[in-house]
Order: C-alpha cells, then sequence, then structure tokens
C-alpha cells in the first residue's frame, strides 16, 4: 500500500485524505520533514499558493519538498499546488516562490472574476470518461515545456498536466469527485517504487 502524504500547513487537505484513503493508500498529513520522509508519493492540495509556500519555508519544509521532487518522488498538485509545482508564475506576487520541477507557466487565477468558479466535465486523457471538474479561483496553464503532456483542458487551456513523475490539475478532483483522477495518481506512485528515504 503506497504511502502518500498531503501537504498539510494549508489547504484542503482532508478531502485528499479521504479520496486517497477510499482508494487503499497509506495516506497521512505532512507538515514535517520527518512526515515528509515517509512519503512515497505526494499531494499538494488547493489553497493559497502565497501562504502555503510562506509557511512551507517557515517549517523548513521548502528545500526538503525540493529534493524529494528533484529526486523522483510522484507529486500531484490541485490548483494551489498546481501553482505550486510550476517553474514559473504569471500574476504572482513580487516574491512569490514556487517548489518548481513542473516545466509550465501558470497563470494564477486566469479565469476571472466573472467566473471565479465553475464546473465542467473533461474529457481527461487516460480515462475512459469525462471528469468532472470543480474550479475555484484556478489557474491554467499558459506555456508547457517539450516533456510535458496536456491532459485535460478548458476554455482551450490546459489544466490537467503531467511530466514524468508529476501530476497537475487547476480543477479539484477531491471535490465532487468519483476518485479516478487520484487512481491515476495512485498508480503512478505504485509502479514508481519511489521508496521513503527515512
Ligand atoms: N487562487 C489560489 C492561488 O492563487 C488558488 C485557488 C485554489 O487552490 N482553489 O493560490
Amino acid at each position: 500500500m503506497p504511502a502518500i502524504g498531503v501537504f498539510a500547513l494549508q489547504g484542503d487537505v482532508r478531502e485528499h485524505l479521504q479520496t486517497l484513503t477510499a482508494l487503499g493508500a497509506d495516506a497521512f498529513p505532512v507538515r514535517r520533514p520527518t512526515e515528509l520522509a515517509r512519503c512515497d508519493g505526494l499531494v499538494l492540495p488547493g489553497g493559497e499558493s502565497t501562504t502555503m509556500s510562506k509557511l512551507a519555508r517557515t517549517f523548513e519544509l521548502l528545500d526538503p519538498l525540493r529534493e524529494r521532487i528533484a529526486g523522483g518522488m510522484p507529486t500531484f498538485g490541485t490548483c494551489a499546488g498546481m501553482i505550486l509545482l510550476a517553474d514559473r508564475i504569471e500574476g504572482g506576487t513580487a516574491d512569490q516562490e514556487t517548489i518548481g520541477g513542473l516545466d509550465v507557466t501558470v497563470r494564477r487565477n486566469a479565469f476571472g472574476r466573472q467566473v471565479d468558479s465553475f464546473e465542467a466535465d473533461l474529457p481527461f486523457t487516460g480515462l475512459d470518461a469525462p471528469v468532472h471538474a470543480v474550479f475555484i479561483r484556478a489557474p491554467w496553464v499558459e506555456a508547457t515545456g517539450p516533456s510535458v503532456e496536456v491532459l485535460a483542458r478548458a476554455q482551450d487551456h490546459p489544466v490537467a498536466v503531467r511530466q514524468g513523475h508529476l501530476m497537475a490539475t487547476s480543477f479539484h478532483p477531491e471535490v465532487d469527485g468519483d476518485g479516478r483522477v487520484h487512481r491515476l495518481f495512485v498508480e503512478m506512485v505504485a509502479s514508481a517504487g519511489v521508496r521513503a528515504q527515512g
């Protein structure tokens, strides 16, 4: 059973833990480096990306997160978590740091005020029926590097991507979802065979 942590300094942690547990993963919150060391895989949840990166720095998780992700730990970012995984941000605050690793440019709050939140059923590569996607002040992917595969689009913009051991969605598959996107991630973790470091 893969050990999958959910970054838990801020964000919608509980929904991810419930979804992962229902899929049979050993899911637990990650607030400190010792908990990160146990992870075979990690979820970066939705929330507020500037707050999340500041807290990660304060709690001495930012550099360990960068090391584990660069070292191949499968990681899945949703919404703010997608922003944290991105190498480049548009519309961020001047001092906004990311964890990085995913060769994309992400635009924060991209869908604009008029459609702050919306839902859509989207075809998703690797899944045989569309995914019900809930967007909440969501980013979109503005540009992708050559090794990034686009898995889903909304309003013509990429909103789900994969690059090797990294996956990210602009939307919240843990909200009102059926677990299929998380199942893809659990399978990524299981097949990566990355074992806990400590
Ligand atoms: N707009 C938020 C941010 O930029 C992300 C919103 C979310 O995670 N639902 O951090």
